[in-house]
């Protein structure tokens, strides 16, 4: 390894662990009574989301399609430790739905000091079929019902010194194959919010911004799409979910999980060729 290369890879290496160790600490009693808004919460990263929020002690709203499994979560939520559990179904493509479940939390919980905005309409994973009514589809339930719900949920989250947490991915940060418009949602997603954060800072709002970026992550629906297709290493559905939850109450801007996703998301415009040699080599196709 060249000189060079190392001095690269040294300055990385203390940039990370300068921004660990500068980060602020996590206070797990803050999250004790905390009113929370979970979208998505009836399965995967959701879910464990709602369970570690029940164990601090927190209040949880949860939503997503599911009756049945809803009230299952819930349950599970108040034998954890919730202060309190709700949920209330809706879908995230109808727009009525969206501010009906702000409006349902905040009258369960009196306020919010938490919107964690989790949930993804399913797609496919393959090649781009031309499928132009998915992508809208999809942009509606990843991308403006997040904007619809922070927007309606924002003045409450204002008044409680609250943050938005806002569950993004590395395909946010950089394009890849068989995820066309998954990845335009995620993109839309870090592009906005990350222009909202510094909005609110020059308004010198009381709300902080989260915006998670992730790896693969072992949830079933992930695993049932990537396998077979790639050797990328999936990393724990609990852990990533209690990442999760440190990041917006300790109300940093990002959160990078597993710790490798900020290495790529920095270093992925250095060499092109490279990344897109890596890209095209992580996944079995065959023509
Ligand atoms: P998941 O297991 O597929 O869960 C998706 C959740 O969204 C479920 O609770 C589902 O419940 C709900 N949902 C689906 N369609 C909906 C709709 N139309 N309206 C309302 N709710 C709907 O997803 P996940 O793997 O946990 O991912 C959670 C978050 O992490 C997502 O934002 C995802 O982009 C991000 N992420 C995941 C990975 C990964 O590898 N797993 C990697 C990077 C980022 P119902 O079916 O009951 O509605």
């Amino acid at each position: 390894m060249g000189a060079f290369t190392k001095m690269i890879l040294v300055s990385i290496c203390v940039a990370f662990l300068a921004a660990k160790w500068t980060a602020p600490r996590f206070d797990a009693d803050s999250l004790r009574g905390a009113k929370v808004l979970v979208t998505g919460a009836s399965t995967g990263i959701g879910e464990q989301l709602a369970y570690h929020y029940a164990r601090f002690g927190a209040k949880i709203v949860i939503t997503a399609r599911r009756e049945k499994v809803l009230q299952q979560v819930v349950e599970k939520c108040l034998s954890l430790g919730a202060q309190k559990a709700f949920y209330i179904t809706a879908d995230m493509a109808s727009e009525s739905d969206t501010d009906r479940v702000v409006d349902f939390a905040l009258e369960k919980l009196g306020s919010l000091d938490y919107l964690v905005l989790n949930h993804i309409g399913s797609s496919r994973f393959g090649m781009w079929d031309g499928d132009v009514e998915h992508t809208r589809w999809l942009m509606k339930v990843n991308f403006f019902s997040y904007i619809q719900m922070a927007w309606k949920a924002l003045a409450s989250l204002e008044q409680s010194k609250g943050s938005l947490v806002v569950v993004s991915s590395i395909l946010g940060k950089m394009s890849s194959p068989f995820v066309a418009p998954y990845t335009s949602t995620k993109s839309a997603l870090n592009g906005f919010f990350g222009s909202l954060r510094y909005e609110l800072a020059m308004k010198k709002s009381n709300v902080s911004i989260s915006v998670c970026t992730l790896g693969l992550i072992d949830t079933d629906s992930a695993m049932e799409k990537v396998r077979g297709v790639t050797n990328v290493p999936a990393y724990p559905t609990t852990d990533a979910a209690l990442n999760i939850i440190i990041t917006g109450a300790t109300r940093q801007p990002e959160l990078f999980y597993p710790w490798f996703t900020y290495f790529i998301a920095i270093t992925k415009d250095w060499f092109p060729s490279l990344t897109d040699y890596i890209i095209l080599n992580s996944y079995n196709y065959i023509p």
